[in-house]
Parts: structure tokens; sequence; C-alpha cells
């Protein structure tokens, strides 16, 4: 039990956005924050954070909740134990009142099964570091391996005994109850006996998300046993194989930092690779790739490499797996390792700088990958490369952006010395098919429109004139209907242009921001109007406008006079290179609008601190200083985007 103050203390630290963050890679849209939901599947993010509300909510499935919901939710945990979570990433001391004999006996058999797996993590552990026999047997094993002590420890690597009992025995004379050792599948009841799973094998902890222990795989050292190398956990109510990724607990920050997930296939493939500095790895250890799997990646990047040692069976067999990842629209790209060798074995031959470079320098797109690996199989057999080609197309077929589908076409039919309209023909066939299929389930969330964001308006700041504002509209006045960047259409994949205007007008009317000086604001709206009805405003109209205030500033904007143009001399060539760094330069006018005007509304607030102090009304400090805070982490967000320069 934990007690209220604790509890109040634990709900006072948790940033939703903080917490979130830890799970759903997030982008900031304007006061707001977005990412993929990690509830329901979906291609277009409408999972919203509010720091504001202290809220997250998802328009496609609908939930909704603060931190402590989305831990438990997210984590399959109680109420409680998403508060312990909680207190150990704020640092916040939880201190629990004894539990009675009927507490215990009411804990939920889920968060038994999660302390007896921590528990034997431990103990394995112990062995392997402590115990004559772990040490002489275990840690020989790894080190003969190579493996380091520090790694050792990060994924609490550790040692069952050879003794046929020696772990539940202990288990139990240390109060664990026989039915949880036997439903977690660490122990195996046979009549009155009970026996260990995983006797005599080096163990590797598997852990979730958030690093709790879900279940292990150990393998054998003796050689003459007639058992498998390799033992994993049964299915329990904790551990579910094809939902679990070895390594991801391990990995998660640096896949989102690096935007890329090795895939490899054992325990110690992972750990090596940490060891030659590459952590942003996982294994889906034996079993082949799961639809969730996928999904678990998925969550914090769209690339994904696979790792293949030599054995050509065995990558036929693997690749068949390799069209669910398509399917998710991820990025998959293939790393052959040369003959004989596999990525623990590999990475340790050769240097950290060599192996990363071998990886770099020889990934492979699947697609192509495939075709080259079934066309040298084929020979000149026609009934082989008939099925070959069916096979590539098959591919082709799941991959849901129409333009990545068009460039393999081509690229396939050059290989496979096929006519594209045939290759299409065939895609389109298939397509057809699976689009039949998919009617006939009901339409997902992700079909849905999304609603944007909820955002809450911003104090108005009564202010003057602000240069950030003058810069955005001599920037619409200039560059306006010029093209900002291309982008792809996703629903039917042409390319489309996005003007300066549009992007601008997106910008500060999706954050709901507004121009404090009047002339700005009056041009703005008329800018908007424009890009909502798909018409072009030329700098023209505003030189001369009828309103004496517009015409002027336009002109004033527009003319050398201005203050960056000064910088040039000449000004053709300022008109040149401006327009070559016209994206740097819009994107950087806009955040220095935005940081202006939440540093606006941080002073606003800062006057009503002052007032709220005075009144005494503590609720209302708190409220404000926790706004004065997430602004603080906003311009924080927006200052790195400037590439650090300082704003204050
Ligand atoms: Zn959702």
């Amino acid at each position: 039990m934990i007690d209220r103050s604790t509890i109040e203390r634990i709900l006072d630290a948790a940033q939703i956005v903080d917490v979130v963050q830890e799970f759903v890679p997030l982008k900031k849209r304007g006061v707001n924050y977005l990412g993929l939901c990690p509830f329901h599947n979906e291609k277009t993010p409408s999972f919203t954070v509010s720091p504001a509300k202290e809220i997250f909510k998802c328009f496609g499935c609908g939930k909704v909740g603060n931190s402590v919901n989305f831990v438990m939710e997210h984590e399959h945990l109680t109420y409680p134990e998403a508060l312990k979570y909680l207190a150990k990433k704020y640092h916040i001391e939880v201190v629990e009142k004894e539990l009675t004999q009927d507490e215990i006996d009411k804990q939920n058999e889920r968060e038994s099964l999660l302390v007896v797996s921590a528990y034997a993590a431990r103990q394995f552990s112990e062995n392997l570091f402590q115990s004559d026999e772990g040490i002489s047997i275990g840690l020989t094993y790894f080190k003969e391996r190579g493996f380091r002590q520090d790694t050792l420890k990060k994924f609490e690597a550790g040692y069952s005994f050879e003794k046929r009992d020696a772990f539940s025995k202990k288990a139990i004379d240390d109060g664990y109850k026989q039915d949880f050792l036997v439903k977690t599948g660490l122990s195996i009841q046979a009549e009155d006996r009970i026996f260990d799973r995983f006797s005599g094998r080096v163990m590797f902890p598997i852990h979730s998300l958030s690093g709790q222990v879900l279940g292990f795989g150990g393998r054998i050292l003796k050689k003459d046993v007639k058992t498998a190398k390799y033992l994993n956990s049964p299915e329990s109510e904790i551990y579910h194989k094809s939902r679990i990724l070895y390594g991801m607990f391990q990995a998660r920050k640096t896949i989102t930092q690096e935007d890329r997930c090795y895939l490899v296939e054992g325990y110690t493939d992972v750990m090596s690779l940490h060891e030659a500095n590459i952590e942003n790895v996982v294994a889906s250890s034996g079993t082949s790739l799961t639809q969730e799997q996928v999904r678990l990646i998925k969550r914090f990047t769209q690339n994904i490499t696979i790792l293949y040692d030599g054995d050509a069976a065995g990558i036929k067999a693997s690749i068949r797996g390799i069209d669910l990842v398509l399917e998710e629209g991820m990025n998959v790209k293939i790393v052959l390792l040369p003959d004989g060798e596999d990525p623990d074995s590999y990475s340790k031959k050769v240097s950290n700088e060599e192996f990363t470079r071998f990886l770099k320098e020889n990934e492979t797109d699947f697609i192509r990958f495939k075709t080259q690996l079934l066309l040298s199989e084929a020979d000149n057999d026609p009934v082989k490369k008939a099925n070959l080609i069916k096979d590539i197309v098959k591919s082709i077929a799941v991959i849901p952006e129409a333009i990545t589908r068009t460039v393999y076409i081509k690229e396939c039919s050059v290989v496979l010395e096929v006519s594209e309209p045939i290759l299409y023909n065939e895609v389109n066939k298939l397509q057809r098919q699976k689009n039949f299929q998919d009617r006939n389930k009901y339409p997902g969330p992700e079909d849905l429109p999304v609603p944007p964001p909820v955002i809450e308006k911003p104090v108005q700041p009564q202010v003057l004139k602000i240069y950030s504002e003058r810069e955005i509209i001599r920037l619409l006045l200039k560059f306006g209907s010029f093209e900002f960047e291309r982008r792809l259409n996703k629903d039917d994949g042409k390319e489309e242009m996005l003007s300066v205007a549009d992007y601008i007008v997106n910008e500060i009317t999706s954050d709901d921001l507004s121009f404090s000086d009047s002339v700005c604001a009056k041009i703005f709206v008329d800018f908007r109007f424009s890009v909502e009805h798909g018409l072009i405003s030329g700098d023209k109209q505003f030189v001369k406008h009828e309103d004496p205030e517009i015409s002027s500033l336009s002109a004033d904007l527009l003319a050398d006079s201005h203050e960056l143009s000064r910088i040039w001399k000449d000004k053709q060539t300022f008109v040149e290179t401006e327009e070559m760094k016209l994206k740097e330069i819009v994107g950087d006018a806009v955040l220095k609008f935005k940081s202006d005007k939440i540093m606006i509304i941080r002073k606003e607030i800062m006057v009503q601190l002052e007032e709220a102090v005075k009144a005494n009304d503590i609720e209302k400090v708190l409220q404000l200083q926790k706004r004065y805070a997430n602004l603080n982490v906003a311009l924080g967000a927006i200052s790195r985007k400037l590439g650090n320069r300082i704003l204050l």
C-alpha cells in the first residue's frame, strides 16, 4: 500500500509528455504533441498528448487518460504498479506499509508472476557471479565467447545450477509459492516432485519495454545432453513470445535516436552488437517475425535492417516473413554477413569501426535482395522464373505506398526482363484481391478521418512591434507563392507542391497563434484566406492596398531598407541567396515567431503568478508554475531545432 501523500507527490512529478515519450516517439504540433497510437494500429498519427491538460487522447481508438492511466494501459500494470513505476522514474521513494497475509493473497496473479520472475533473474545473476559453479561453468562460458562483464550485467545474464531442483527448492524456501513458480514455467511439477526447467543453463532474461523480467531463454552448456540447445519460458500470463523482442528494453532509446532498428536472431547476437557499440538491435529469438513484433518496432522507427548469416536455406525460409514488414509500410534492408559468420562471430572478428562500416556498405534493399537471390537460383528454367516473378510481385503488392511500388516495378522489370505493364497488371490483380478481402473486414480506426488536436488558446499579448512578426509577413509578401517543398499525397501517390504561404499559414493557424501588430494581422488574414481558398496572393496588391497602413508596411518590408537585406550590397545576390535557402529561412522564421509568442505568454503568466501569490491562491500558483514549466519545455525544443541558438 502506498500512502496518500506519496501518491500525490508522484502525480505532481509525472509529466505526461515525458512519460509517454518513453514509449512513443512524439512530434510537437502546436501546443500539443502527436504520435502513432500505441493502443491501436495506425499509419497516420492521431494520438495526441496535451502537456497543458496533462492528458493523452487518441482520436483513432478513443483511449484517453493521464500519466498513470497511460502507464497502466501500456505496460499492463495495476494502479499501484503504475504508481511505483512512475515513482522510480522520478526518484520518489515509496514507503509501503507491511503487507498482511490477506493483502498478499489478494495481489493478482500477474503481479505475483512478475515478482517471481524478478526474483529468479536475481538468483540466476547471483549464481553466475558469486557461486563457484556459476563462475567456473557459466561465467567461463561467457568469457570464452568474449563477453564483457558490463554487458552481462546490462542484460542481467545469469546461470541456473545443474542440480535438478536447486532453484525451485531455494525459491520455495524463500517464501515463493510453488503455484507461481510453475505458472511462470521456471519450475516443472511432476506428481509430487518439482524440477527446474532451466537447470545447467546460462540464462537470458527477457524484459518488457519498461524493464520488467517477463520470461527467460536458457542455453545448455553440456555437450552430451540430449536436449534443445536453447529453451524458452513457456507462454504465461506475462510472457507472450509473439509480442516480445529480446533486447527491446535496452535498445529502444537508441532505435529512436538512430531511427533504425537492427534485427538479429539470437540473444548473444544482440549482446555482441552492443559490445560493438551498436545498441539499436533486437532479436526475435528463434521465432519467425510476427505482426505484433513488427508493430512494436514501428512505434520507434520505420526503418529496419535485418542481419543474415550466409546460410542460403535459412535465408529463403525467413524472407517469407518479411512481406509482413513491408505490409506495415516499413523500409526493410538486408545485410548478408560473410560466409560462415553470424552477427556474434563477425562483430568479434573485426573492429567496431570495420563492423559498422560493413553494415553501412552492405545494406541492400529487401526487394532488390530477394530478386537477386531468387534469380540466381532460377537459372534459365522458365517455370522457376515464372514462380519467381509471382513471388516478387507478391512482395511488391503489399507495399502500401504507391510511389514505392512504382519504383520497384520499374527496377524489377529491368532485372527480371519482364515488361513493366505485365508487372503492373500482376500487382494490380493482387491488390484488387486484397482490397476485396479488406472490404469484408470492418474499417479500422485508422481509416477514419483525424480531427484536429485539441488546442489551448494562448493568452493574447498586448505587445507592440515584434521583429519575427514582420519577418513572417515579409516572407509571405516576397515568397508566398514560391515552392516550400514537394510531397506525396498519401491518397493518390501524386506529388503536390506546398507553397511558402501554405506552410506558414498552416503552422501559425494550427497553433492558434496570432499577430499582435494589427497591420501584420490584417495582411496575414488575407494570406490565410488565399491559402484556404487556393488563391495566390501577390505582393503588388499589398503595396497598392487602399489601407495606407498596409501599403506602407508592405512597401517597407519589400524594400531594400529591410534589415536582412542590408547584409547584401548587391540586391541581386541577396535575392538569389535567400531563394536558394528559402526552406531554411522560412522554417527558422516560423520557429522564431513561435518562440517570441511563447515568451510573451510566459511574461503574462509571470504577471498572473505574482497576483496569485499575493492572493495566496495556492492552486492557481501551482497551475501557473506548471504551465510556465511546460512553456520552457516547448521553448527548449524550438531552440534545439534552431541549432541551440540562444533565444532568451
Ligand atoms: Zn489509438
